[in-house]
């Protein structure tokens, strides 16, 4: 290269294409072999990441060499979170089109934080937003914003609740959320300035879902003690055993004590997009805010969360500040992200949820969603039949719970064998589940979410399941009869 021109940083045409094809390819090779690759990586390579440490580049590199060292050494040493048989955790998945979209979006590189620097690309992100709150049955007063992930538009959502029932005065402000809630409730209720003294965990019935007796009574214990109750937050699919609390009794109850609802349906939300299912999610329109994450339960890739807000003035009074320097604001029908959320430049979100559900449709989306909770009913009804397996109740949507019961073992014993019974089915390579601690006793999760789970691999499930079940029942049983022995 000629030294004068080091500061030249654009490409040719032709090298581009050839970059293009040489990272395609390499994508296609990686998403076509998914289902063959270990559903878990080594990721014990704590020291392999310290030896990786390096000081800056003082001069380029080859694509081709760091392609290989990403696709050949590093992405596999992870959990393969876009495999088929990945039911671990909240599966995403990723769909293709959504890459395709970044692409376009990153290389296009047009500023979409305000309405006027792109307002045909805006509107793109508006239809989306749109197109949520017709799913989710909200009405046409509410605003939108996309987000990181659930995670921020819960954060936004508290500021919200915040801005309209305390003011300026947060410190008597009290929340609530169930004892099954999502932590991320916890960190965003303090980014918003709410305390962790400040969020009551309510109580669950048998089935996980908040007594809402039991928030009545702390509501009304916390304004005896001159406390300002401002917000309730409701799951609509819970991340340990996939509950839905009782949405439109908390809606009725919140109407009542004139606090913000918000429902946390980071998991479940999009399973409202399937109207033969809406009656699981009764009372999930009712909600002043509603978190969903495409990346979740639309299947897109990591990194899109979405919040709705009812009431879009509520949204706009926490976010909208003009500035002389920016163009002024769009009128009140066309959408302003700048003024609906923190960030002001920001990648271009809408575009990889806009291109997905235009190439898919609607139908196909939805199709994929019912399915998935149809596995996840089956795969529920067939361990539960196993001996030895207790689910913990058949899925509301597409999670459920189960442990293994070991006859006059304790409950710490059958955690132990929980844990052992999760770890030799993920190192039978082809299915990875999780588990959590919940009702006092540690339970394994299916969670069926990815796009790319079918029903080979519930089969696969239920074969492992059953297999080292019946190899853990066995040796239990000789391990008891050994004890009895040596006893
Ligand atoms: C995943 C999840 C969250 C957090 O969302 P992120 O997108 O990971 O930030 C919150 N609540 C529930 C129920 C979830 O499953």
């Amino acid at each position: 290269m000629d030294p004068r021109d080091l500061a030249n940083l654009e490409y040719t045409p032709a090298e581009m294409a050839a970059m293009g094809r040489a990272a395609l390819d390499r994508v296609v090779a990686h998403v076509a072999s998914l289902s063959d690759q270990p559903i878990c990586g080594d990721v014990e390579v704590d020291d392999l990441c310290r030896a990786m440490r390096e000081p800056p580049p003082e001069a380029g590199e080859d694509l081709e060499a760091l392609l290989d060292r990403l696709y050949q050494e590093w992405i596999p040493r992870s959990f393969t979170t876009s495999a088929p048989g990945y039911m671990a955790y909240i599966p995403g998945g990723g769909l293709f089109p959504a890459g395709l979209a970044d692409l376009i979006a990153d290389t296009s590189n047009r500023f979409t934080g305000i309405w006027r620097a792109a307002p045909a690309l805006v509107q793109l992100e508006a239809n989306v937003l749109a197109w949520f709150r017709t799913w989710m049955q909200f009405p046409d007063t509410t605003a939108g914003l996309l987000t990181a992930g659930g995670s921020m538009a819960t954060f936004n959502a508290i500021l919200c609740a915040r801005e309209r029932h305390l003011g300026a005065d947060l410190r008597d402000g009290t929340a609530y959320v169930s004892s099954e809630v999502h932590h991320c409730v916890f960190k965003a209720a303090r980014l918003a300035g709410i305390m962790p003294d400040r969020v009551r965990r309510i109580p669950v019935d048998a089935g996980f879902r908040m007594r809402v007796d039991t928030l009545q009574q702390a509501i009304a214990r916390d304004r005896a003690a001159g406390l300002r109750p401002f917000l309730v937050v409701g799951s609509a699919g819970t991340i340990n055993t996939g509950a839905v609390d009782p949405l439109d009794e908390l809606a009725d109850l919140a109407a009542r004590e004139s606090v913000w609802f918000h429902v946390d349906g980071a998991y479940g939300a999009f399973f409202h997009a399937c109207p033969e299912l809406r009656p699981i999610l009764c009372g999930l329109p009712r909600a002043d805010s509603l978190a969903l994450d495409p990346h979740k339960g639309l299947f897109l890739p990591y990194g899109t969360g979405a919040l709705l807000v009812r009431d879009g003035a509520a949204l706009r009074a926490v976010h909208a500040i003009d500035a002389s320097y920016l163009p002024r604001p769009a009128s009140e029908d066309l959408y302003d992200p700048a003024r609906h959320g923190p960030d002001l430049s920001r990648g271009f979100p809408g575009l990889r949820v806009w291109l997905c559900v235009k190439l898919f449709g609607a139908a196909r989306l939805r199709a994929a969603i019912a399915e998935k909770r149809q596995l996840a009913v089956d795969a529920a009804r067939r361990l539960g039949a196993l001996p030895g397996i207790r689910v913990l109740a058949p899925p509301a949507l597409s999670l459920f719970a189960f442990h293994l019961r070991l006859p006059g073992a304790s409950v710490a014993d059958e955690s132990t064998a929980t844990r052992t019974l999760i770890d030799r089915v993920r190192a039978r390579g082809r299915v990875m589940i999780t588990g959590c601690e919940t009702g006092g006793r540690f339970v394994a999760r299916v969670c069926v979410l990815s796009f790319r789970t079918r029903q080979a691999q519930v089969d696969t499930l239920v074969d492992h399941v059953t297999q080292e079940t019946a190899a853990i029942l066995g040796e239990a049983g000789r391990g008891g009869r050994t004890a009895g022995v040596a006893g």
